[in-house]
């Protein structure tokens, strides 16, 4: 049986890809420090003797080693995440991100651990090629720019792990995710899905950010999964890098509106400057769309949720009441 360590295992993504492995019959360890991650994203104390949720740090090189040794497939994504968050603490950013992956990644070199790391299409950044391909040249704003903290710690990430595969042989795979949106994903960071349906559904204003023409392209999180298991089932993967993300692309201010049709909501839009949002650590990405030839091709990555499936889904489980908290 297939044991994988998952760090950021209780978080948003770490949760559904739980949830998966156990399903398929493996065994998981979540290693989460809690921060942004959750319990109610895993199974409880006890509940599933194939799982263990481990309260920790990534940059705990002891316990990481530990864990690391134990385990055949390390699954990566523990990670300070949500630009709020980014822009407020930097400093934090860098540390978790760059250090913390380091650990896992040094760990997991040390045991020859096959090994898949999550990174973020935030790295394309302000590159103006749409869309974008993994062998493009990457270009991000100002470090003067807090923001930019985050995409710059996920390239040391991604430039770390490639160069552990080509000089030391780990059997490791890079992965950026482009807003990876779908069921219990928290709207306390930022995104704009959990909070476009939340203020929805609680007839508030809809927080439409700058004119709401900035586009994203939304992927459904049990398509992500779907990638990222091919990923670590494929030798072929090794040393590369994927896009992982919906090529479908959206305009803010049209999915502000699909969001009022599908939860039948009176909520008006209201649009908020990028400076009152933000602080002055924020630049605004316009576009951003996955050019996903490779994953189509190496992996046979297909996303085939769209994204009002995605949304109803999303209102269908924030509308369910919520389990009475033990
Ligand atoms: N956004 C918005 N209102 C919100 C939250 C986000 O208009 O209340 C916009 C944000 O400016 C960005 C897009 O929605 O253009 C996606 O934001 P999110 O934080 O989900 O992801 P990211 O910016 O990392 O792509």
């Amino acid at each position: 049986m297939t044991r994988t360590l998952i760090t950021g295992g209780a978080g948003f993504i770490g949760g559904h890809v739980t949830r998966r492995l156990l399903d398929r019959g493996e065994s998981v360890v979540a290693l989460d420090d809690l921060s942004t991650g959750s319990r109610e994203n895993v199974p409880a104390d006890g509940e599933n003797p194939r799982f263990r949720l481990v309260v920790g740090d990534v940059r705990d090189r002891r316990l990481v080693d530990e864990l690391v040794q134990d385990c055949d497939v390390v699954i990566h994504l523990a990670a300070r995440i949500g630009l709020k968050l980014v822009i407020e603490s930097p400093l934090k950013t860098m540390e978790v991100n760059a250090d913390g992956t380091e650990s896992v990644l040094a760990a997991a070199s040390r045991y020859g651990k096959r090994t898949l790391i999550a990174s973020t299409s935030e790295v394309y950044g302000l590159a103006t090629k749409i869309p974008s391909s993994e062998s493009d040249p990457i270009s991000f704003g100002s470090p003067e720019k807090g923001r930019w903290s985050y995409a710059c710690s996920k390239v040391f990430d991604e430039f770390y792990a490639l160069a552990l595969h080509r000089e030391r042989g780990l059997r490791a795979t890079v992965v950026r995710l482009f807003n990876t949106v779908g069921p219990k994903q928290s709207a306390h960071y930022g995104m704009v899905i959990p909070r476009f349906v939340r203020q929805a559904l609680a007839g508030e204003p809809l927080t439409v950010y700058g004119d709401g023409t900035q586009t994203r392209s939304f992927c459904y999180v049990g398509d992500v999964i779907d990638g990222l298991m091919e990923i670590v089932a494929r030798d072929e993967s090794v040393g590369k890098v994927y896009n992982i993300g919906n090529p479908s692309e959206i305009a803010i201010v049209d999915l502000a509106k699909r969001v009022i049709e599908l939860t039948g909501s009176d909520s008006p839009i209201e649009y908020v400057p990028f400076d009152v949002a933000f602080n002055a650590g924020f630049e605004e990405i316009r576009r951003r769309v996955p050019d996903i030839s490779r994953a189509r091709h190496d992996l046979g990555f297909n996303p085939t949720t769209t994204l009002d499936v995605v949304l109803k889904d999303v209102i269908e489980s924030v509308r369910a009441p919520q389990p009475v908290a033990r």
